[in-house]
């Protein structure tokens, strides 16, 4: 696909010669004539155009206010509690190890504590519980390491979250993230008793996803048989969950997300969401070759769901969800994700954090137990395509300033971005114009 700017309108070419516009701002698409896309080849043959450049201009400056107009609130409506910081497989991709970077510590973040306090956590429900002021909805996220290694404690926490809401206005959701290998019978009937959204992790077939999560205890042997019995469990419980997701991890290891989707499509369990993620920690020469040849995959992979899905389809994917219901809705995306604004996290020593894979440095803490630090939180106060300097990016509304995590992982600061993250974005982003628009069409 080739682009084309004016200001903030951009311009895109499909391989057939189709042609279509898209306002950074107000997130309109139109198609445009091969006469506006000959024009905006440079600045003289639009200068020559006085006609085009005249209709772009007008284009342009219908609008709304763009970012810096826009307060971002902070309000803590979803914690992330790391209920083990501890796991029971060793994933050669891991980012939760040590700083000595063993996969041996996988999932310990470095914390020697590799259990919750279970009473700390209360505090901390009750307290942002009781802290609400807008938002009429509240979630709390078990994660790990591998959160059901200790499904009891997760279970008293949801009791006591209920608890605290009983005669409250307040809708209270639980999700997980886990690897499905200790899920049996009990932990999945008590993830359907509290309607839970559940992810869980496998990278695809034995085949690559055995030589990638292996078990920790059984040297080099692969979790993928353990990871299909949990999913069966959840099977049995389907109706009751909240929704049923799978995260996938592509990047140096593996680039083959067709071949994910297909056996994970195999297993006919109706998943609601596909997080095709991308392992940022490639730093070497072929890191641009390589997140290109996922970016492939993941265009095929999308070509297949909406071929035979059409836009429902390709919302499940977690990389067109994002663009896609904003262009539906016409709503601009300010902020990547909630991160000191709407979300925190608490780790297994109760000391918070913005995000989860800032939880091995201790320079990103942001507090303990219920004491946030005030500096810290205001400078999460503007939105991230201002604290990451998008404002002149034609994605960032599509976006929404990118992952401060994969920005740091790649230059050592969350607010300086890597290329290759933007790259990717921005070809979906595009792709994504081009699948609605052809949605509508072929609706209307
Ligand atoms: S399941 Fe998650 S925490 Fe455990 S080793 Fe794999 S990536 Fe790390
Ligand atoms: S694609 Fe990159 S520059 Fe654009 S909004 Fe996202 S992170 Fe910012």
């Amino acid at each position: 696909m080739q682009f084309r700017r004016y200001k903030d309108i951009l311009a895109t070419r499909a391989e057939n010669g189709e042609v279509l516009g898209f306002h950074a701002r107000n997130l309109e698409v139109a198609e445009l004539s091969e006469k506006v896309w000959q024009a905006l080849e440079n600045e003289i043959t639009l200068q020559k155009d006085s006609e085009i450049r005249a209709e772009l201009e007008v284009w342009h400056k219908e609008n709304s206010p763009d970012t810096t107009d826009i307060a971002s609130s902070q309000e803590i409506s979803t914690l992330l509690l790391n209920v083990a910081q501890i796991c029971n497989l060793k994933c050669t991709y891991c980012a939760a190890v040590d700083f000595d970077g063993k996969n041996e510590s996988a999932g310990t973040y470095g914390s020697k504590i590799t259990k919750i306090d279970t009473h700390k956590a209360e505090q901390q429900i009750s307290y942002f519980l009781s802290n609400l002021k807008d938002s009429k909805s509240f979630e709390i996220e078990f994660c790990g390491g591998e959160p059901l290694l200790y499904p009891r404690v997760i279970e008293s926490l949801c009791r006591y979250a209920q608890l605290m809401v009983s005669g409250r206005d307040i809708d209270l959701h639980f999700a997980i993230n886990t690897n499905g290998t200790l899920i049996t019978r009990e932990s999945a009937e008590m993830l359907a008793r509290y309607r839970f959204h559940v992810t869980v992790s496998i990278d695809g077939d034995p085949e690559v996803n055995d030589l990638t999560r292996p078990v920790k205890a059984k040297n080099g042997y692969g979790s993928t048989e353990l990871t299909v019995r949990g999913l069966e469990q959840l099977r049995a419980v389907r109706n009751q969950l909240g929704t049923l997701a799978v995260n996938c991890v592509f990047g140096a290891h593996n680039t083959r997300v067709e071949r994910a989707f297909d056996y994970l499509e195999s297993l006919h369990l109706d998943f609601d969401r596909y997080n095709f993620n991308f392992s940022n920690n490639d730093r070497s020469e072929t890191a641009f070759e390589i997140s290109n040849r996922y970016l492939e995959e993941l265009k095929k992979t999308a070509a297949k769901l909406y071929a035979r899905d059409g836009l429902s389809g390709l919302v499940k994917i977690k990389q067109f969800r994002r663009p896609l219901t904003r262009l539906e809705s016409q709503t601009r995306q300010h902020n990547y994700c909630g991160a000191g604004k709407s979300l925190i996290q608490s780790d297994t020593r109760a000391d918070l954090y913005v995000c989860n894979w800032f939880m091995n440095d201790e320079t990103e803490k942001i507090g303990h137990l219920t004491d946030l630090s005030k500096p810290h939180l205001e400078h999460y106060g503007s939105t991230l395509i201002e604290l990451n300097h998008c404002q002149t990016c034609w994605a960032r509304h599509l976006c929404g300033g990118g992952c401060m995590a994969v920005h740091k992982s790649f230059s050592g600061n969350r607010h300086e971005k890597d290329p290759n993250f933007c790259h990717r974005t921005r070809q979906i982003a595009a792709l994504a114009i081009w699948y609605y628009k052809r949605s509508l069409h072929e609706t209307h």
